[in-house]
Parts: C-alpha cells; sequence; structure tokens
C-alpha cells in the first residue's frame, strides 16, 4: 500500500515487493480466507503495516475486508509521531481514532507515545493495545502508558513484532518493568492492592489476545478449543508455589524454561519441553538462513 504522510513517498527498493494496491490486496485477502478452509480455528484480519503505509482512502477500504481483526502499527517511535504532526496536524493514535472506525476488531501494536487524551480515547474504543515490550526496548522506542491505560480499562495483549525474542512471559515481565522503572513502583499493573501482578498480567493478555487474534477465551471448558501450556511442576523456580504465585514465578522468574508441554486444539506440539517437529523445524530454518546469508 502506499505511503500516506506525504501519500507520495515512494518505496524503497528492499520494500517494493510487500507493497500491493487495494484491488491486489483484497485478492490477497480472498485467497487467505480461501485457505484457512483446512485450518483448525483459522481467522483472517488485515493488517495496513502502520499509517505510513495507507492513505485514508486506502484505510478504510482494507478494513472493511472482512470482518476479521484489523492491526496496526502506530506511535512506535517519536519520529514517526513528528512526523504525522506535520502532515496531518494530529498524533498518530489521535488521528486514527478520528479518521477510522476503531473498535474492538483492531489492534494498535506498540501506541507507545500517547498523551494522557489519546490514552483514555484508545481504551474508550474498545480496541487493543498490541504491545512488544522486548521489541520496544531492543529499538529504544519508549514506555507505553501502561497504568494510566489500564487504570482507564484499556485492553492489551503482547507479541514479539521483531522477534529478536520469542518469549510470552519475558514480554509481561518487560511490560510491568518498565512501568516499575518509570514510576518509581512496585506491582504498577496488578489490578489492587494484594494481587498476583504475574497473574493480572497473563490473564489481561491472554483476554487482550484472544481478541487481537479474532479467537474466543474459553478457558478450559467443555466445548473449549483444548489449547493447553503446561508448565514443569518440577522446576526449581515453581518450588512451593501455588495457585496465582505460580504466575508470578512464571512471569517473573522461569519464563520460557518452565514450558513443558502445549496443547493446540488437542494436539500436542510440545512434549517434555521439546516442540514435536523441532528437528525438522530447525534443519529447515539452519538451511534458509545460509540461503539467505550467502
Ligand atoms: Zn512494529
Amino acid at each position: 500500500m502506499r505511503t500516506p504522510d506525504s501519500a507520495a513517498r515512494a518505496p524503497a527498493a528492499g520494500q517494493a515487493r510487500f507493497v500491493h494496491d487495494p484491488d491486489g490486496f483484497a485478492r490477497l485477502v480472498e485467497g487467505a480466507q480461501a485457505a484457512i478452509g483446512r485450518l483448525p480455528g483459522g481467522v483472517v484480519g488485515v493488517a495496513p503495516h502502520s499509517l505510513r503505509a495507507v492513505t485514508e482512502g486506502e484505510l478504510a477500504a482494507v478494513s472493511r475486508l472482512g470482518d476479521g481483526p484489523v492491526h496496526i502499527h502506530i506511535a512506535e517511535q517519536t519520529a514517526e509521531v513528528d512526523a504525522c504532526l506535520a502532515w496531518s496536524g494530529r498524533r498518530p493514535v489521535d488521528w486514527l481514532l478520528h479518521h477510522a472506525e476503531v473498535d474492538g476488531r483492531w489492534c494498535l501494536v506498540h501506541a507507545t507515545h500517547m498523551t494522557a487524551g489519546e490514552t483514555r480515547a484508545l481504551a474508550a474504543s474498545g480496541a487493543v493495545a498490541g504491545l512488544c515490550p522486548v521489541t520496544e526496548a531492543n529499538l529504544g522506542d519508549g514506555v507505553f502508558p501502561g497504568a494510566d491505560y489500564l487504570a482507564a480499562g484499556g485492553r492489551f495483549g503482547v507479541g514479539s513484532d521483531s522477534n529478536v525474542r520469542i518469549d510470552a512471559a519475558e514480554e509481561l515481565r518487560l511490560l510491568e518493568y518498565s512501568q516499575r522503572l518509570t514510576a518509581r513502583a512496585r506491582n504498577v499493573l496488578a489490578g489492587g492492592p494484594g494481587r498476583s501482578t504475574g497473574a493480572d498480567l497473563y490473564r489481561g493478555a491472554l483476554a487482550g489476545g484472544a481478541q487481537a487474534l479474532g479467537v474466543a477465551d474459553d478457558g478450559l471448558a467443555e466445548g473449549a478449543a483444548a489449547d493447553i501450556v503446561a508448565l514443569d511442576a518440577g522446576h526449581p523456580d515453581l518450588a512451593g508455589r501455588s495457585g496465582d504465585q505460580i504466575l508470578d514465578s512464571y512471569v517473573f522468574a522461569a519464563g520460557s524454561g518452565a514450558v513443558r508441554d502445549v496443547w493446540r486444539f488437542g494436539r500436542r506440539v510440545v512434549a517434555e519441553g521439546r516442540h514435536t517437529a523441532r528437528d525438522a523445524v530447525e534443519a529447515r530454518y539452519r538451511t534458509a538462513l545460509a540461503g539467505l546469508l550467502a
């Protein structure tokens, strides 16, 4: 899609292969909708990458393709905010909330740089903030206004974005620790005094993540998808822990090293801490990487 903040900046040579016109993009979405018929629980959403990648008309057209999730990266860095102010007179999140029908289908990825008014307005929209604390730290982007956003009832999920690390616990830990460092306070994102920060972070991200994916968050219930993560009860970081303390130890200490088994739609994909296709996946990864670096 063409760039917006100018309606004119041409894609760089390396970006050109990712660029589509709206008709071409609509065909891609149709093809994806046909292809997911073979996938259990498949959902098709659209992601017009960023405000820098679409015009207002393209954004409206793309967000009307299907009724799945709409994801957009926004307000990640201050230079983007400055550029948006220069071309539109509004900050990115403010611009989006005024020019698109942002609702519960939407996931605003990053949304790092918001005023207090934008923070409240995003929370009120029902959209999900798709936070990527590890990436945002790695890139030196800034800190999401988490305390104000949650106080306003905002919904959030976490994602890996740049894939520099893939670890759900690490994302949640860094989300909380970034708030502590800026607020000089503890347990900032817990839902109240005496509550488990790990459990509140985990459950909040689970609900917001499910919403952003366009799937139900039914938990362990009859008729629900058997999506289950089992932690290793013998992991030393979980010793002596019970109830929500287990989630505190998973988020703030053990991390992905404590994940023992994972079932997706009832199929065991991680067994004894190892993905069942690990050897084949790793071999293909090494081959692909060697080809890319050659
Ligand atoms: Zn991003």
